[in-house]
């Protein structure tokens, strides 16, 4: 069994990303500047915030975050939205999700100028991707894929099953994944017998956040077995596949922490890059 070091990987695209960076302010006068937008106290999400700050700072991108009180109404956020997509060093910005209840979460997105959307879920965005458009991709299944393709996992031909739907990993990873030639099945709490698609899959995404959810005995010989799960059990993070039974049976496997977590961190501030390149070519 191999594992798909996420951690190692995440910094070595780091460090390529670095150099990049630098040749940026070299060629433009400035480097690119990402905005987390954090609406309340939520610890995972703050550490999340974290993670992204210190990110930035490994790559040398600008990096800011903008705290708000859990009160802030819907029109306050907007607003700051709207000042972000205006601010001409801003290349690209997100709202960290979940945001507090009185706070339509659609309406926010979609406010997001589709070209500093560096999280992807703009409607313009994810419809991009659906159509094969080049547009910025949510962070966690491209950070995903160049997981993947750095291990130089095939995906022409091969059968993967992803389990989850939701709009920021199941879908767009789906997608990706049929983009890259996979035949793909979504699975999802409805599925009968998710054992059945499961125990044929070549790739099994795995993003549900029910806690060891995939065992051993649904899961092939030689699997790549790719766990987007995140729970805290006890103290401990854990993900939704069992990984001490199934690290048995797969030929590859994220671990979790250490997988797919740090490659997200890396897919969005590769996503800024791409937004400020994609800003940069038509103004120079
Ligand atoms: P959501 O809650 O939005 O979606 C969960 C999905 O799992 C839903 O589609 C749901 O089905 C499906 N599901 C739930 N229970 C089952 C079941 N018993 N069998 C099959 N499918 C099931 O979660 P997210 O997609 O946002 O996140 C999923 C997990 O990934 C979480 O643990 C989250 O913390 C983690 N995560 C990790 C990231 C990282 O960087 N590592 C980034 C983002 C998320 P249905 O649609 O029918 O309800």
């Amino acid at each position: 069994m191999n594992l798909l070091n996420g951690r190692k990987t995440a910094r070595l695209l780091e460090e390529n990303l670095k150099v990049r960076v630098e040749e940026l302010k070299e060629k433009y006068g400035r480097v690119p500047k990402l905005v987390v937008v954090i609406v309340g106290n939520n610890p995972a999400s703050l550490s999340y915030v974290r993670s992204k700050e210190k990110a930035s700072r490994r790559v040398g991108i600008n990096g800011e975050t903008i705290r708000l009180d859990e009160h802030t109404t819907q029109a306050e956020l907007l607003e700051v939205v709207y000042r972000l997509n205006c601010d001409l060093e801003v290349d690209g910005f997100i709202v960290q999700l979940p945001l507090p209840k009185h706070i339509d979460e659609n309406i926010i997105l979609n406010a997001i100028d589709s070209k500093k959307d560096v999280d992807g879920l703009s409607l313009l965005n994810a419809g991009k991707l659906m159509n094969r458009q080049k547009g910025l991709v949510p962070a966690t299944p491209k950070g995903i894929m160049m997981l993947l393709e750095h291990y130089n996992v095939e995906f022409r031909g091969k059968y993967a099953v992803v389990v989850g739907r939701s709009n920021i990993v199941g879908c767009p990873m789906a997608k990706l994944l049929t983009n890259a030639d996979a035949t793909v099945t979504i699975a999802h709490r409805y599925t009968t017998d998710l054992a059945y698609f499961t125990k044929q899959a070549d790739i099994l995404v795995v993003a549900t956040g029910v806690v060891n959810l995939i065992t051993k005995e649904m899961v092939k010989k030689g699997a790549i077995v790719v766990d987007v799960g995140i729970n805290r059990v006890n103290g401990k993070i854990v993900g939704d596949v069992d990984f001490e039974n199934v690290k048995e049976v797969a030929s590859m496997i994220t671990p979790v922490p250490g997988g797919v977590g740090p490659m997200t961190i890396s897919a969005l501030i590769h996503n800024v890059v791409e937004a400020f390149l994609e800003s940069h070519e038509k103004t120079v």
